[in-house]
């Protein structure tokens, strides 16, 4: 295992120089069983988030807009003591490709310095993030790179993702 990288300064930079290598590695995971990938990033997802604090992060909620379920809706709303209309109005934004909805503000409305004020009511797509607890992780390689340089729990997995399936040895060799 590498050290653990946390610095979201050095993640983000390492984003931007690494992002050729990491499309390169998109395509190199497609070729591989996709049961198997799950199984290593599964492992790493496991040993990872045991040794990151999000409550020392919370890079997600300034950089990320969570999808609202419409039950998620009415319980936020009700949580503000406001009509359905009025936190739609005044919290949500909805994506025009997919027609999901969506806290739109940037920080997250909920955040209060590193901490979510709602997280026992917090939305099931913040609950999941980063998703790397999933299955399918090489059909969702294109969000995995863009949150690579968001999220650590995802840069710390992908760069040992790399090292254990000995990528390094397939682009140079
Ligand atoms: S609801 Fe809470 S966990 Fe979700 S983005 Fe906002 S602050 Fe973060
Ligand atoms: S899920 Fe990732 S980006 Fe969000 S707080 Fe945890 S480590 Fe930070």
């Amino acid at each position: 295992m590498l050290p653990i990288e946390t610095n979201l300064n050095r993640i983000e930079k390492l984003a931007i120089q690494k992002e050729n290598e990491n499309f390169r590695f998109r395509s190199f995971l497609k070729r591989l069983d996709s049961r198997k990938v799950d199984r290593i990033v599964h492992r790493l997802h496991r040993e990872i988030t045991d040794k990151i604090d999000c409550l020392e992060c919370g890079n997600c909620c300034h950089s990320l807009t969570p999808t609202v379920t419409p039950e998620e809706i009415v319980h936020l709303a009700a949580l503000e003591n406001q009509d359905i209309e009025t936190f739609e109005n005044l919290h949500l934004d909805v994506d025009r490709f997919q027609g999901s909805k969506f806290l739109k503000a940037l920080p997250c409305k909920y955040l209060d310095g590193k901490k979510c004020t709602i997280y026992k009511d917090r939305p099931a797509d913040c609950h999941s993030y980063p998703h790397t607890h999933k299955w399918g992780f090489t059909r969702r390689t294109l969000s995995v790179i863009s949150n690579y340089g968001i999220c650590p729990i995802v840069f710390n997995i992908m760069e040992n993702l790399k090292i254990e399936l000995n990528f390094s040895d397939k682009v140079t060799g």
